[in-house]
């Protein structure tokens, strides 16, 4: 192996990337990324070819593998979804799309004849997954917050009622954070004397820190879901993409498959995974705990909450749905949507309130946002 360093070139042209990222990922408030981990202490991980290939709970003939800690994350999670205690599994993904898309599969696997809803709102990824799972689907009208419209969902089902229903629920829309209420759309689903059905629930950013808001949002398995896909790399914090997803064991089971090859079961959807991920995963639950992540998920409420009022204060229409840290706002002017990376949909842009933005940070917004609408006004 080389052990010499790399020319000049690239030892300066890597210097520039470390300076970009190091001032981008200052200025980010428009997406739900944490930025306040220190992963320093598993530097030293970066040395192995971790691979966890295979099923979580099945050891592997490929030993070099985080199997052990991944298995601590999933019972953390299990737990803080109120996973029926003898019948869960899950594993860590590469992201909260790959935890929905296994969420679907199962679904699919299960009625293999259903219509899948979902509301307007939902993330863009669906739609492909929905298309590679060629599962027939139905998109439901969202009320103004985002959240699912019950009365379309209610009178849609009813028109399909032959038809096993597939519900893809969003625990926390990406452009305004709505939850879909997932005991509301059971209540339906049993007033409507719909025999067979599964509830999935797509909860990438506030699934991942629901359990900790009171009252509690109807979201988790003793809501009525049958799997729930977070994102890792949202609410937590990781320098790689990933996630996790939570499903029924008696379900899984349906599609676990043995391979000789590895000594695994093939019930993930990808052949290698990666084990550095659940390393940071497990590193933060261990830090944080139970009480630390609370904290954590009251301190971005609190931040959203002053950014919403300070918002107000200064006659910018910002709102927000309740419990939730992403606030609202008619989309600014150019330079500041891009300096701080704001993303816009119909006109409407939004702050993320993760757990790395600060109060100073809010209040320098406000006050570039006021700059702005001066300029703009005296243009
Ligand atoms: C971010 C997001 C996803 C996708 O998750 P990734 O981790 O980026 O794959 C899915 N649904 C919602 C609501 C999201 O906000």
């Amino acid at each position: 192996m080389r052990t010499s360093q790399l020319p000049d070139a690239e030892m300066l042209q890597l210097a520039e990337l470390k300076k970009k990222l190091t001032a981008d990922a200052e200025l980010m408030l428009g997406y739900p990324v944490s930025k306040d981990f220190n992963y320093d202490e598993l530097a030293e991980f970066l040395k192995f070819p971790i691979n966890n290939l295979g099923d979580p709970f099945i050891e592997s003939t490929y030993q070099v593998g985080t199997r052990g800690l991944e298995v601590e994350v999933l019972e953390f999670f299990a737990a803080l979804f109120r996973a029926p205690v003898n019948n869960w599994w899950g594993y860590v993904t590469n992201g909260g799309s790959e935890g929905n898309l296994y969420g679907l599969y199962l679904a699919r696997e299960i009625h293999p004849k259903g219509m899948v809803y979902f509301s307007q709102a939902t993330h863009y990824s669906v739609q492909k997954n929905l298309h590679l799972l060629n599962m027939q689907n139905i998109v439901i009208r969202t009320q103004r917050s985002g959240e699912i419209d019950y009365e379309d969902l209610r009178d849609t089902i009813r028109m399909n009622r032959h038809m096993p229903v597939i519900i893809f629920a969003n625990i926390g829309t990406t452009m305004t954070e709505a939850r879909d209420d997932v005991r509301k759309i059971k209540a339906i689903l049993q007033d409507l004397a719909i025999q067979h059905y599964y509830i999935h629930a797509d909860g990438a950013l506030s699934g991942s820190y629901s359990a900790f808001i009171e009252p509690r949002p109807a979201f988790d398995f003793a809501d009525g879901a049958d799997s729930i896909a977070i994102s890792g790399h949202k609410f937590i914090g990781s320098p790689i993409p990933c996630g996790v997803v939570i499903v029924k064991k008696n379900n899984r089971d349906r599609i676990a498959r043995s391979v000789s090859y590895t000594g695994s079961m093939d019930t993930t959807i990808t052949g290698s995974r990666n084990g550095h991920s659940p390393l940071f995963l497990w590193y933060t639950l261990k830090k944080l705990g139970e009480d630390g992540f609370r904290a954590r998920a009251l301190h971005s409420l609190k931040v959203a909450a002053y950014a919403e009022e300070q918002l107000r204060e200064n006659g910018i229409e910002a709102w927000r749905n309740p419990n939730s840290i992403t606030v609202n706002m008619p989309a600014p002017g150019e330079r500041v949507r891009l300096k701080w990376q704001l993303a816009m949909e119909d006109g409407w842009c939004h702050i993320i309130c993760m757990p790395n933005v600060t109060f100073a940070q809010i209040d320098q917004l406000v006050g570039e946002l006021l700059e702005d609408h001066k300029k703009i006004n005296a243009a």
